[in-house]
Parts: structure tokens; C-alpha cells; sequence
């Protein structure tokens, strides 16, 4: 799913899974991979009796996270007519965060979704990109266009992206406060979820979107996520009376950082800094200060 890859250089990539004992897709034509697995040593489930009517529930299809992943999948579904519930840990949608930078397959993709034009008209289109080395020298500069004509290059709010998926669904398909705690399959394919407040799903199908520390992931048997030695700072900048900035994407290289901004929109400006890290941990604000600091004046 394209704008979930195109974030990859700032994030370890996210994972997405479907189980279904009888389901096969082992790869969708739009490149959305669905890993699947039959589970022979699953145990029988015995139905409590004593359990409350109120806390069981039979879905055809749940969606675990309600992410860009998991509401991109609910509205692909919900646009062949099938629809689905998608449960989040949180109380609302989680819309924390700064932008994503997509290119033109993220934008194909927004478009299949219904979202593209929406969207569009709030983002400023990026014409380019100018690179520059840690002590101000340019060390490339080119438009998006001359490259690929076709090419499309905006910087989305993720809250704003978020908020547009969600809008396409029915209220009541997603639910909140729904932590998934335990998984399992039943003898005859159902598959259990059980969430912390003690509500149990049967489901036909169920589709992964719970991001990085994905218990789907665990429970299928993926391994763990491993740091990669990078930590990223990000802040989207807020210029009441415009932002200053030409349209394009403003990269600064150094030994072991990398720092730079995108316009948003109008108003809005998208910066980020990214270090080597060994160990995941908070920067400390005079380092990150220090560093902010020498770009600054490389760029000017
Ligand atoms: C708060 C936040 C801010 C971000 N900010 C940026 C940014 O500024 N720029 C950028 O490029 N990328 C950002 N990202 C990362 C980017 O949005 C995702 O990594 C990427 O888009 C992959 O999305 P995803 O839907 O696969 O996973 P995620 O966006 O991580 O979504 C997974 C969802 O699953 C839910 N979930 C997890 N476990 C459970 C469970 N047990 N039960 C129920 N629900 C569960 C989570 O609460 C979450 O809402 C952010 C991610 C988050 C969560």
C-alpha cells in the first residue's frame, strides 16, 4: 500500500498481516502484502456459557488498528462493498504527529481511496528538492518533474490524512478503548480476539494494522522490531501570516544526521532531524540545539 511505503527512510517499515484459515492472498495486485498461516496446533476454544451476551460479538472481517494502515484498509473495503471493524487501543484516533512526504504512487493510491482531490486541495504541490552537504555547499538541485513528468510530491498532515480516512467510514466501524489482549483460533477457523476490557470477537478474518509492536505480528510468529541505530525528531512549524518558504523538499546531509523541512501548506512548514543513535533515547536539547544550529547556518 503506497503511502504506508513511502514513509520507510524516517521509520523502521510498519507490518501488516491477514489471518484467515481460508483465505490465500499471498500478495494483493496493489502490493499490500497479507501474510497468511494456518495454525494446526490451535487449540479448541471452549465457549464460556456463564460469559455475557454484551461482551461477544461475531465480524466477518476486523481490522486491529486504526492507523493509516488499518483505515486505508477499511475504506478499500468499504469501496467493494464489504464492510469490516476496526479496533483501537485508543480512545480516538491517534493524530499525533507531524507529515508524510508522498510521491506519486502514495497520491495513485489516495485517488483508488477517493481521497486524492480532498486532500490535494489542502497541500501545496513540492516542485523540487535541493540537497546540501553539512558546511552549506549544494550538492544536488533538481525538479521533480524534469526527472518524471508525472511525478506528484506533497507533504501531508498525518492528522488531517488520518481524519480524511476515518470520515469515509461509518461512525460505528471504528471502535475505540478496544485493546486487543489475546488472539486465538478456534477448531472451526474462527479466530478469537479478546480484548483488556474483556469483550470477545469472533471473526472470519482478521487483518494486522497495529503497527510496529504489532501483537498480530507476535502471535503469527514475526520476530521482534529491531532498532536500526537512527532516532528522528520531527515538528511541523506554524506561520500564522504564511510561511516563507519555495515549494520544495530542503535536505541537509552531515556526518550522522540528516536534517531538513518541507512547506505543508500555506501556513505550515514540516521539519524534522534524524541521528545515528546507538541506543533509542531522547537527544538532549542543547545537542539537538547544537546541531539545528550548524544547519542553520549552512543554509544561510
Ligand atoms: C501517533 C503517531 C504519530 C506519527 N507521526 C508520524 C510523522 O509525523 N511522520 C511520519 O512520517 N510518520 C509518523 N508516524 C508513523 C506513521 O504514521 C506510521 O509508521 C506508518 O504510517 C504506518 O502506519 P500503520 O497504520 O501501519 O501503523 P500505526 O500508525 O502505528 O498505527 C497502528 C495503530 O494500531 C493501534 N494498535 C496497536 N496495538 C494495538 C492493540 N493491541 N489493540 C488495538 N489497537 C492497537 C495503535 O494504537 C495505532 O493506532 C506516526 C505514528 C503514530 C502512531
Amino acid at each position: 500500500m503506497a503511502p504506508l511505503c513511502l514513509n520507510s527512510s524516517f521509520l523502521p517499515s510498519s507490518l501488516h498481516y491477514l489471518h484467515s484459515r481460508s483465505f490465500h492472498c499471498p500478495q494483493s495486485s496493489s502490493g499490500f502484502c497479507f501474510q497468511t498461516r494456518t495454525r494446526s496446533r490451535s487449540k479448541a476454544i471452549r465457549l464460556s456459557i456463564a460469559k455475557a451476551e454484551a461482551d461477544v460479538r461475531k465480524e466477518d472481517i476486523v481490522i486491529v488498528g486504526a492507523g493509516i494502515a488499518g483505515l486505508a484498509t477499511a475504506v478499500s473495503l468499504q469501496r467493494l462493498g464489504i464492510g469490516s471493524l476496526v479496533i483501537e487501543q485508543a480512545d480516538s484516533l491517534r493524530t499525533g504527529g507531524t507529515s508524510l512526504t508522498l510521491f506519486k504512487n502514495g497520491w495513485s493510491v489516495l485517488d483508488a481511496l477517493g481521497v486524492g482531490s480532498d486532500l490535494r486541495s489542502q497541500f501545496l504541490e513540492i516542485k523540487g528538492m535541493a540537497v546540501k552537504s553539512e558546511d552549506g555547499r549544494e550538492l544536488r538541485s533538481f525538479g521533480f518533474k524534469d526527472e518524471d513528468a508525472s511525478q506528484e510530491v506533497r507533504a501531508v498532515e498525518r492528522r488531517i490524512l488520518l481524519e480524511t480516512l476515518a470520515n469515509q467510514l461509518p461512525p460505528e466501524s471504528v471502535q475505540f478503548s478496544s485493546e486487543l489482549a489475546k488472539i486465538e483460533t478456534s477448531g472451526n477457523g474462527v479466530t478469537i480476539l479478546e480484548l483488556v476490557n474483556g469483550t470477545r470477537i469472533y471473526a472470519n478474518i482478521v487483518i494486522g494494522c497495529d503497527g510496529i509492536r504489532s501483537p498480530i505480528a507476535k502471535w503469527i510468529g514475526f520476530s521482534e522490531p529491531k532498532y536500526v541505530g537512527h532516532c528522528a525528531y520531527r515538528g511541523l512549524g506554524y506561520y500564522p501570516n504564511g510561511q516563507p518558504f519555495e515549494p520544495k523538499l530542503n535536505y541537509i546531509y552531515g556526518r550522522g544526521v540528516r536534517a531538513g523541512y518541507v512547506p505543508v501548506s500555506p501556513t505550515k512548514v514540516y521539519w524534522f532531524i534524524c541521528h545515528n543513535n546507538p541506543t533509542p533515547g531522547y537527544l538532549a536539547l542543547v545537542m539537538l540545539k547544537h546541531i539545528w544550529m550548524r544547519f542553520y547556518s549552512a543554509k544561510n
